[in-house]
């Protein structure tokens, strides 16, 4: 099962535009509509700190706790959410990875894809290891800066997005995960009943003539032994083709129609194995 570490901000007060409201607290409401689409795909998540915002709390120690976490978790990709902020003027969405990242690179493609349909302001990737959530974490990161939530427009769709965002965000972790998305509150698929009578399994028999020996002569000869052509006593380790057991399968042959060789083909071996 892929782990998603989801780490939340854990800013003081980083006003929103829509009111009352500020970065932490959309963040986390943003990850608790997000947390049943991971759950309906199969994805393992785990929550980082949930900040309460203007309180005394240590913001950086919770960050570094939530690193911490993620990596004592095993986390596959460490999934932080913030949001941006400028002079109120600027939109968009500016999520980063960290640079040379492979699985960064890959995971950012596959979410940026469904971002941008959902999303038609400017969106802009880019790689930075400047923040320490980017860097530290063993899992690949990818950092989120959904909209800078001091645009009055930005803020707004964010808050009124949470489900589209949620899912585009799903159906991108599921597509680098390579595992199906399936929304949240469907069941999944049960495979379609297959009824069998019986379970067939083909095996490939060698054509055994004197002087072969194996676990398919000593087969054979258990066989023949049961339809009266080997009258033999079998030891264990009896697995080799001798005369006995060509002489009986001649008699079997002629007895059969077999066509008398003494070789154990596929006539001989349908005769034996009730075909
Ligand atoms: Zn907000």
């Amino acid at each position: 099962m892929p782990k998603v570490y989801l780490s939340p901000a854990y800013h003081y007060w980083n006003p929103c535009a829509v009111a009352g409201c500020d970065e932490t607290t959309h963040n986390n409401l943003y990850l608790d509509v997000l947390e049943p689409y991971l759950a309906a795909c199969g994805i393992q998540y785990k929550r980082g700190p949930r900040r309460t915002p203007k309180s005394g709390e240590d913001g950086d120690a919770l960050m570094l706790q939530a690193v911490r976490e993620s990596d004592a978790w095993g986390a596959d990709v460490h999934y932080v959410s913030h949001t941006n902020a400028a002079n109120g003027g600027v939109r968009g969405y500016r999520p980063m990875i960290y640079p040379g990242s492979g699985g960064g690179r890959k995971l950012a493609a596959c979410i940026l894809k469904y971002r941008r349909k959902i999303y038609d302001q400017p969106i802009r990737l880019s790689e930075s290891s400047v923040w320490y959530e980017l860097r530290a974490p063993a899992a690949v990161s990818f950092y989120e800066e959904h909209v800078f939530h001091d645009n009055a427009s930005d803020a707004q769709w964010f808050h009124s997005h949470l489900g589209a965002i949620a899912e585009a965000t799903c159906r991108g972790l599921c597509e680098y995960f390579g595992i199906p998305y399936r929304a949240p509150g469907t069941a999944k698929p049960s495979p379609a009943p297959t009824i069998r009578k019986e379970e067939q399994v083909t095996v490939e028999l060698r054509m055994l003539k004197r002087g072969m020996e194996g676990g398919d002569v000593r087969s054979a000869m258990l066989l023949m032994k049961d339809k009266g052509y080997y009258p033999y006593a079998i030891p264990v380790s009896d697995k080799l083709f001798g005369a006995k057991m060509e002489a009986g399968l001649r008699k079997m042959q002629a007895d059969h129609g077999l066509g008398v060789d003494g070789i154990l083909g596929a006539a001989s071996w349908g005769y034996l194995l009730g075909r």
